[in-house]
């Protein structure tokens, strides 16, 4: 019988997107895929979609949705406290779902679910399905978090997870970490952020109890930074196809699970460009930046007086409709194209990128990389101070100066911009990105480790009872 893996994201873009590329590859190696969102994401990503669904694509890959438990109105959009509720609360419309395919006659030969959903395990076992984590971060954030929940859980770090903005706590091989840089400090009530580190220890427990944790890493970046004694965390990253990067990807072809609507002019507009002459712009999905900043950053891209395509989501300062300083478009329309939402793989694999202001989001470094576009790193929350100190220690990026003042400073941006798109230290950090690019192009390709990691984890999942 064929193998049939059911998979189920936490409900962000960032742990989505890599996860659907996930099922692109089992579906490639004859697996049967149901993928499940939430009903609103579900139909966000048949909105966004139309013409390149799976279906559309002759992909095996089945589309089905779940409720939440949220209540109507609640933001679905970009809240991490609400997509923390709605992951933890998931288990019973799992439950409901499962008993649905079952009764339908479907067998099901096991669960891979986003690490942060912790009550699929129970689910799981319910069923006697096996549970497989998927950990969309990077490894140097799972290293960390392994490493301060066993102290906080031994006594010698806080066992409510929170120090002092500026104590420093330091794990073998990772970055150290200032306290106000902790991943789980998404709030202001300390209360929610305890909340958050008690899901986070939660998290790491069950993880450690699946059978295998696959995380969207390298192990020739990554593999040191994860000591024996903490569950194996098995790289398969990046988890891109390989015609992405091969950069041979067409828009057509390319089923995205976008939650908004990409805008490709962005695409014809970058054909008009030099090659590597473009600064691309965005700060993922859920990062916000007050008004102040969104100030600053705007008047900092204008006198760079490089060619920009800067994504500027429409929530991107906290509400809806994000206004652009008085006279701004008029003012950059020669050189700057402004979008608010883009086919992003595409885009950094497009010859005309030069370089990334990130947020340092996984799946933006992960896509950067792989396509050998430097970055300008400015962390705003969660993991991507980590990811940022990681990609810094990497060589790949240029830190934003000064990214703890708020507002960081328009001549601060400025600078550096100048720094990665025109100055040698930009060179410099631009051929190491292609170094990158290649050591992970190796990984995913065959007897490459990413390659034979994945083939093992099919292997073990075809010789499971069906
Ligand atoms: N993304 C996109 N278009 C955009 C901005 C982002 O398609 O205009 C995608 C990007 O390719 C990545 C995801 O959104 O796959 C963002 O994930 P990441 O982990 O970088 O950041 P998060 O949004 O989770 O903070």
């Amino acid at each position: 019988m064929q193998p049939h893996a059911l998979l189920l994201p936490y409900p962000e873009t960032g742990h989505i997107n890599p996860l659907m590329q996930l099922a692109k590859h089992l579906a490639s190696q004859g697996i049967l895929v149901t993928f499940v969102n939430t009903q609103y994401n579900h139909q966000r990503i048949l909105q966004n979609n139309v013409g390149r669904l799976p279906a559309d694509l002759g992909l095996p890959i089945r589309l089905l949705d779940i409720p939440d438990t949220l209540p109507d109105g609640e933001n679905r959009d970009n809240d991490l406290y609400s997509f923390n509720q709605i992951i933890l609360n998931i288990g019973p419309a799992l439950e409901n779902l499962i008993d649905k395919l079952t009764a339908a006659g479907e067998e099901i030969t096991c669960l891979i679910s986003d690490a942060l959903a912790v009550q699929t395990l129970a689910v799981a076992k319910k069923y006697g399905i096996p549970r497989v984590a998927f950990w969309p971060p990077s490894g140097s954030a799972y290293a960390f978090f392994s490493h301060f929940v066993h102290a906080a859980t031994q006594g010698t770090l806080p066992r409510n997870g929170l120090l002092q903005p500026d104590e420093i706590v330091s794990f073998p091989e990772l970055p150290s970490v200032q306290g106000w840089k902790l991943p789980w400090l998404i709030a202001e009530d300390q209360a929610i952020n305890e909340y958050v580190f008690g899901s986070v220890i939660q998290t790491m427990e069950v993880c450690a109890q699946s059978e295998w944790i696959l995380g969207n890493c390298v192990h020739e970046l990554e593999g040191s930074v994860i000591p024996s004694h903490f569950k194996r965390l098995t790289p398969i990253g990046p988890v891109l196809p390989s015609s992405t990067l091969q950069r041979a990807s067409a828009k057509d072809n390319l089923f995205t699970t976008s939650l908004w609507t990409e805008e490709d002019s962005c695409l014809q507009w970058l054909d008009a460009q030099k090659p590597k002459s473009v600064l691309y712009v965005s700060l993922g999905s859920i990062a916000i930046v007050d008004k102040d900043q969104f100030h600053e950053l705007a008047l900092a891209l204008e006198a760079a007086k490089l060619a920009i395509l800067w994504v500027v989501r429409d929530d991107l300062t906290g509400e809806k409709g994000t206004q652009l300083p008085e006279g701004f478009l008029e003012r950059t329309q020669e050189r700057m194209k402004i979008v608010s939402w883009s086919p992003q793989v595409l885009v950094l694999s497009h010859s005309a990128i030069g370089g990334f202001l990130t947020h340092c989001g996984w799946n933006s470094s992960m896509e950067a990389l792989s396509m050998g576009v430097p970055l300008l790193l400015w962390p705003q929350f969660a993991d991507q101070y980590i990811n940022a100190d990681t990609l810094a220690k990497w060589g790949v990026g240029l830190k934003m100066t000064d990214a703890r003042q708020k507002p960081v400073g328009r001549e601060n941006i400025t600078a550096q911009v100048g720094k990665l798109m025109l100055e040698h230290e930009g060179e410099v950090v631009r051929a190491r990105a292609m170094e990158v690019r290649h050591l992970m192009l190796k990984a995913v390709e065959e007897g490459g480790s990413s390659f034979n990691n994945l083939q093992a984890f099919v292997s073990w999942m075809k010789a499971l009872p069906s």
